[in-house]
């Protein structure tokens, strides 16, 4: 495989989707499993598949893992495999290597051995549905730092209809707004009336606050927590 290109190692429900989607977007995608059933499966949806052993260092170049740019390796029910074929990766010098992890101690060796990033799926998908449950009004969350996030709220009542300036949200809330989602009501092309999305990259101090405007945030947690009531 030439460079800029993606090999997916582990074609679990996770690696199967990954590689898929990667190949969706017009992605390189060399898929590899030790199980044929699956490999033929994919077959028809990426640019190569292949049957072969992830912990078998041969195997893994001559497939030609060794000259992706990117290599995710999703292999979560065995870690020692995991592990085995973070190794191989590695040696190979591989630039970006991803790992689906599925505990902390997987996470936590992947990470010791130099992995470029490790996703632990249903440990931030839990972390996201409580999220959801528990703050409502809070629709996205991005951790910027150990101190900052980046977060989509609703607009809170008491600023709707006044302008940023006027909101005072820098000194009352101690968050930066850095964009704002409004929906506007129009009339689409069949006379219906529908709902547009329009969104303000750049609000000025003068950019009013509308009632259910989404606001993009940065702030530290507490503030955020002061912003969403
Ligand atoms: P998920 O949780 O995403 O479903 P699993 O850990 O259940 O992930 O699936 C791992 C995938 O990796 C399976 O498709 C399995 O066939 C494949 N796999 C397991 N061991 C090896 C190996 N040594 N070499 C290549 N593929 C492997």
């Amino acid at each position: 495989m030439k460079k800029n290109q993606f090999a997916v190692i582990g074609l679990g429900t996770f690696g199967y989707s990954v590689a898929v989607e990667l190949a969706k977007k017009g992605m390189q995608v060399l898929a590899v499993d030790n199980n044929n059933e699956t490999v033929n499966r994919i077959s028809q949806f990426v640019t190569q598949a292949l049957i072969a052993d992830a912990t078998d260092e041969k195997a893994m170049e001559d497939a030609g893992v060794a000259d992706c740019d990117s290599v995710i390796i999703s292999i979560g029910g065995n870690i020692e495999t995991s592990i085995l074929a973070i190794l191989i990766v590695k040696e190979f010098g591989v630039k970006n290597v991803i790992v689906k992890s599925s505990s902390r101690w997987h996470s936590k060796v992947a990470a010791k051995l130099g992995v470029d990033t490790v996703v632990y799926p249903e440990f931030e998908m839990a972390k996201k549905l409580v999220d959801n449950i528990v703050m409502p009004n809070i629709l996205e969350q991005i951790e910027l730092s150990k101190d900052y996030n980046l977060v989509e709220v609703v607009a809170p009542k008491e600023i709707w209809g006044k302008t940023i300036k006027n909101s005072n949200i820098r000194n009352n809330y101690g968050v930066n707004i850095i964009a704002i989602r409004k929906h506007v009501p129009i009339i689409n092309d069949d006379g219906q009336s529908d709902i547009k999305e329009e969104i303000n990259m750049m609000p000025g101090s003068d950019d009013e606050i509308g009632r259910n405007d989404i606001l993009v945030v940065i702030g530290s947690e507490k503030s955020v927590a002061k912003l969403r009531g």
